[in-house]
């Protein structure tokens, strides 16, 4: 028999998991399908992790409106579903007197968006606030309420969240078609099956444009990915203290240079347009684009201390902003379409999106409600998904203790960043369980260091192997055909 829901939400991305958060506050069923082994590995595995205060998109916007509003929620998010978050302020950074008008455009468009404590400083404030930065420097905007995060913990969190207030969360199934009763969706075809629900929620990311074209929406709408490499930086070697934008052009914000939650500088991204949604490889050209605009910025950047690369694929649409007099069209599709009925339809939900996360999930519900949604919150609903211990931030006494009840977190598993088999372990028994190596990696940082997997990835396939009830050959990086192993190199007979 076909399983019944109120909720179905298609992609477990920050969004959708938020989105599933949202919804599990309230009675009925809610599900969440995700096509890949783990939530989180689409774009928003991948980006540049800050929190925008919203001076950058164009005022009248739905962007800009949540940015503005998603910005604002983080302190209390952060609190309740226990990740880390740093709300240290980003900088707009003028090289020479001729980027200077352009900062202050971005002051005026940031006061017309609503957005709190900026402050602009001279040359001489900026050069003291960052040593490393280019000594050309003219002056800066200063935005106190950009922060950083780490996107990976933030989606987990959410949708355990969402998990333990009682939704389902369904790895491995992707979205094929809907199930459609005249205009009326009534479901999905899945490659597991049916699912019923009197409600789909469109959260697909790069694919949220095919997933409202099989509804018959909006078939002028297409996303193109645009493409964003970064440079990572050994964190013994570089040390930046600050977020650094560049002025923006018109391929965007902008490469930026900007320290992370785990300390490592990171550099980046470019914006290149291209067709394939699934290539994420990096490019010579690409990365030399992202090297000099990093340079510009910060000009005793040691390109040799790198010691990863990565791509991230911006969804960007071809969605028109509603607002009337606003000439804009790669705004957020955020709606409850007209041609069909069961749908709520999110596209082109690129930067700031992950921001924006909370505002959109907020607005989807209320447009339920507007829908005539007749929203009752659960009696035990719990907005707290519990934190759990990380051995590397922990003094040596709490250790202490934790390895007295459970030895396992005196087990150092990952050198590099000191992540021990207590942690790995407890990911992988998890609301939302991490059965594949990246997943144990974007929960933990295992793996992330100067090594980079090199001394725990053996120990990590024998422990999932061991924990999951698997065979070691079974064991992947990153879910089906991305398994380590092949065979046994000396087959031992009886
Ligand atoms: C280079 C880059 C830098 C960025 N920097 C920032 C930043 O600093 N700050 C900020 O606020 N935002 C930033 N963003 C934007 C932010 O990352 C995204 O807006 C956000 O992650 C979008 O989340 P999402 O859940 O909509 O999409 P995704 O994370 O892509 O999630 C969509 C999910 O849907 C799944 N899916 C797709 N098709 C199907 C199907 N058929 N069936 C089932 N599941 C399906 C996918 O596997 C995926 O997991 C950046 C983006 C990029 C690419």
């Amino acid at each position: 028999m076909q399983e019944k829901y109120d909720y179905i939400i298609i992609g477990g991305g920050v969004v959708g998991c938020m989105i599933a958060r949202w919804l599990s506050r309230y009675e009925g069923k809610v599900l969440l399908i995700e096509k890949e082994a783990d939530v989180g590995m689409g774009c928003s595995s991948a980006n540049t992790a800050i929190v925008h205060a919203g001076y950058d998109p164009l005022p009248g916007s739905l962007k800009a409106r949540m940015n503005v509003k998603g910005n604002a929620m983080w302190d209390t998010l952060a609190g309740e579903l226990n990740f880390a978050f740093e709300r240290r302020g980003d900088y707009v950074v003028a090289i020479g007197d001729d980027e200077l008008p352009l900062v202050h455009k971005l002051m005026d468009q940031g006061k017309k968006n609503g957005v709190p404590g900026m402050i602009m400083i001279d040359g001489p404030e900026m050069r003291a606030r960052e040593k490393n930065i280019n000594p050309e420097t003219s002056g800066a905007l200063w935005a106190s309420t950009g922060g950083i995060c780490d996107p990976f913990q933030i989606t987990v969190a959410a949708g355990e969240n969402a998990v333990m207030n009682g939704a389902k969360v369904l790895l491995n199934t992707a979205f094929q078609d809907f199930i459609m009763e005249g205009k009326r969706i009534i479901g999905v075809r899945t490659n597991r099956g049916d699912f019923l629900g009197r409600w789909v929620i469109n959260s697909a990311g790069i694919y949220s444009d095919e997933v409202m074209h099989k509804a018959g929406v909006r078939p002028e709408f297409i996303i193109k990915p645009r493409k964003g490499e970064y440079y990572i930086f050994d964190r013994a070697d570089v040390s930046i203290d600050n977020v650094l934008f560049p002025v923006p052009s018109a391929k965007g914000k902008g490469i930026l240079v900007t320290t992370t939650l785990h300390e490592n500088t990171i550099a980046g991204p470019n914006g290149t347009i291209i067709e394939d949604k699934e290539d994420t490889s990096t490019t010579k050209e690409g990365l030399e684009e992202v090297a000099a605009g990093a340079l510009k910025l910060v000009p005793s950047l040691n390109l040799r201390y790198s010691i990863a690369n990565f791509v991230g694929l911006r969804p960007m649409g071809n969605g028109p902003c509603k607002t009337p007099g606003v000439v804009y069209n790669n705004d957020y599709i955020i709606e409850i379409p007209e041609e069909v009925q069961g749908l709520v339809n999110l596209g082109g939900i690129e930067s700031p999106g992950l921001t924006s996360a909370p505002a959109i999930a907020e607005e989807v519900v209320d447009m339920l409600r507007d829908a005539g949604e007749n929203f009752v919150v659960k009696k035990d609903w719990d907005p707290i998904r519990p934190g759990r211990p990380r051995f590397r931030n922990m003094s040596h006494k709490d250790r202490q203790l934790l390895v007295e009840m459970d030895p396992r977190f005196g087990q150092v598993i990952c050198r590099c960043e000191n992540i021990t088999e207590g942690e790995i372990i407890a990911e992988i028994h998890a609301p939302i369980p991490a059965q594949t190596y990246d997943a144990i990696k974007r929960r933990t940082w295992l793996g992330t260091g100067r090594c980079q997997g090199g001394f725990d990835m053996t120990r990590v396939v024998t422990i999932l192997s061991r924990e999951l009830g698997i065979s070691p050959l079974e064991v992947t990086k990153r879910g089906t055909g991305s398994e380590y192993l092949f065979r046994q190199t000396k087959q031992v007979e009886g």
